[in-house]
């Protein structure tokens, strides 16, 4: 068996698993996954919402629109390319519940923990070139900072596992949220996008290079 082939079966089982993890006992099952991928860029979200598990796959509502909507004028990838070639993990996979207020339950610091484990798994299996961590919660799993203007529109040199990566955080598509929407974000925003189109490993998707895995 080749070594990709090898690679593929364990993200095969890896995403098997993960799918019947029902470890958070105020989390809302089922898991939601991307579906095993085998891509060296990863997209990390934070957690599904009411409507994610429903549909089975992550970003499927009206945030998923967005996001797919910045892949499209940036990197002229559809939402099909960028589902059938990214990785898609998050910080928790599955849907918190609400609030009373009626928003999403921000998942617990003993949920983010115990759900760390498949992404560090994740990180060790596909040895990403490229994260792009999506929301605040998710941009705090790898970096400390306080405002988004810190970071959005940056590149990162990180290590994690042993693995050394380039991370290019995004802000949360959600409507929910503004800041993307005006100054600075709207800028920094698209700086960060032109980022991601530039990087080696979504160059490489766009078939501008031999793709590698
Ligand atoms: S949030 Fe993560 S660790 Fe918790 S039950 Fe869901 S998949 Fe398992």
């Amino acid at each position: 068996m080749s070594f990709s082939s090898r690679r593929q079966q364990l993200l095969d089982q890896h995403v098997a698993h993960l799918l019947q993890c029902r470890r958070c006992a105020h989390m809302l099952p089922p898991p939601v996954s991307g579906g095993p991928i085998l891509s060296k860029i990863m997209l990390v979200g934070q957690a599904p919402g009411a409507r994610e598990p429903v549909l089975g796959q992550p970003f499927a509502w009206t945030a998923g629109r967005t996001l797919f909507g910045w892949f499209e004028e940036f990197c002229h990838l559809s939402e099909m390319q960028v589902r059938s070639q990214i990785y898609f993990a998050a910080v928790c996979r599955c849907f918190p519940g609400k609030t009373a207020a009626g928003g999403d339950r921000v998942p617990a610091p003993d949920e983010i923990q115990n759900c760390s484990m498949w992404m560090n798994d994740e990180i060790d299996l596909l040895q990403p070139r490229l994260v792009i961590p999506v929301g605040k919660l998710a941009i705090a799993q790898f970096l400390a900072f306080e405002k988004l203007d810190e970071v959005v529109g940056r590149s990162f040199r990180l290590r994690r596992n042993r693995r050394a990566f380039d991370l290019i955080p995004l802000p949360h598509p959600s409507g929910a949220s503004p800041w993307h929407r005006i100054p600075p974000g709207i800028g920094l925003l698209r700086r960060a996008m032109r980022l991601i189109a530039r990087h080696p490993a979504v160059q490489n998707l766009c078939g501008k290079k031999p793709r590698e895995i």
